[in-house]
């Protein structure tokens, strides 16, 4: 539970780290606290360091005005992504700063003590990348494929199928810092309501068409069921086309194996020759190609363009972000706009906001580590503030 004192000195913190205070008196007046308080609370957080104060030689006469900044570099997290067949670990400090980027590539067989140790390395050498005052508060995994994030398990990967309920929290346990999980998905929703701005009663569907299948929707304020971890497993819903094509998760007939890269990629490579293997890659190489001539692609857009609107039928989003390498491509991009705009009953409702989402990493980051920045930061003002020495 969070005390009234933890919260005004959270608070402060804040005002200082979005620049909306330099100095006592604004954070006095900002709070309309008194400012004895305002002292012993900025006194405090100068002591645990998470405020640094430097002393201005005034021109006039007087004392000399004290000038306050947030220690950006005070705690740090190692925030842990996938990206193709690549395990990508960042740095990332209190103002969601990437200081440095490691990667590693475990082959696609690997079980679960392979990806234990890679994961283990990675973690270790990212962490190494801090400066030695940071302290490390939080290791987040934002993975894709099933988990359990009740119990810090990754549950399954169609990257690395041979791996099996993968328990991230006793795997990472020698690093003594928190392990969180999400869904790389609900993390990316997470960080572009934050980023676009969006407001508390929008809703929102994240749709990502690439090497996998898979969406995220925002509603009530926050991303749903990402306390879980499991949501709109779309992909793999059945289309029962009879083809009885094997997916990756075991079943057949999914979305994924008539429209994902991972099924359709050999096709495609025989129509767009020196197709790339990652999907930023991808993207760069099709965003200009005459995609709409190639019968594999028209038969997973028009999947793909039902599952959409279908979607749209069930949770009506005021707003439908796409990502992945297929929707760059404009002709591809203007389909969904049509199919959208175009189907009865959305027709009569509020247009849709439809939007491609550039595959940065940024948003992910900032919606994988706004909590946990949140909870150590409390965690840290509300005790002895004591600094952990790092791993
Ligand atoms: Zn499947």
């Amino acid at each position: 539970m969070e005390t009234p004192r933890t919260h005004d000195l959270l608070a402060i913190a804040d005002l200082v780290r979005d620049g909306r205070a330099t100095s006592r008196g604004m954070i006095g007046r900002q709070l309309g606290l008194r400012s004895t308080t305002v002292s012993d609370l900025v006194g405090q957080l100068v002591a645990r360091d998470v405020l640094h104060e430097s002393t201005l030689r005034s021109r006039s006469k007087g004392r000399p005005a004290a000038v306050l900044s947030f220690n950006a570099h005070r705690l740090g997290a190692v925030f842990v992504t996938v990206i193709d067949q690549t395990l990508v670990a960042c740095a990332v400090d209190l103002n969601l700063r990437v200081i440095g980027t490691l990667s590693a590539a475990p082959p696609h067989l690997s079980d679960n003590d392979a990806l234990i140790a890679a994961l283990r390395r990675l973690v270790a050498d990212t962490a190494a990348l801090f400066p030695p005052e940071t302290e490390l508060c939080a290791i987040v995994c934002s993975l894709s494929g099933l988990l359990d994030v009740p119990r810090s398990t990754w549950c399954v990967s169609s990257r690395w199928p041979n791996m099996r309920n993968l328990d991230l929290g006793q795997a990472l346990a020698e690093f003594a810092c928190r392990v969180w999980l999400i869904r790389n998905l609900d993390a990316e929703l997470a960080g572009l309501r934050l980023y676009e701005r969006h407001g508390a009663e929008e809703t929102a569907l994240l749709l990502h068409w690439g090497h996998g299948i898979g969406a995220a929707f925002a509603a009530g304020g926050d991303v749903v069921n990402r306390n879980r971890g499991r949501s709109c497993e779309i992909g793999h819903w059945r289309l029962g086309n009879g083809q009885n094509r094997q997916c990756t998760c075991g079943n057949t007939d999914c979305l994924e194996t008539v429209a994902a890269l991972w099924s359709i990629g050999p096709k495609l490579a025989q129509d767009f020759p020196g197709l790339p293997q990652s999907e930023r890659e991808i993207a760069a190489h099709l965003g200009h190609a005459d995609l709409l001539d190639s019968t594999v692609v028209r038969k997973a857009l028009s999947e793909m363009l039902r599952l959409t609107a279908n979607l749209c039928r069930l949770l009506f989003p005021d707003r439908v972000i796409l990502t992945g390498p297929f929707v760059q491509n404009p002709d591809i991009f203007g389909r969904f706009v049509e199919a959208l705009s175009d189907a009865p009953i959305l027709r009569s409702l509020d247009k849709v906001r439809v939007s491609v989402g550039d595959g940065h990493l940024a948003p992910e980051i900032a919606g994988a580590l706004s909590e946990p920045f949140a909870q150590a930061l409390a965690d840290m003002v509300s005790c002895d503030g004591k600094v952990r020495p790092m791993p």
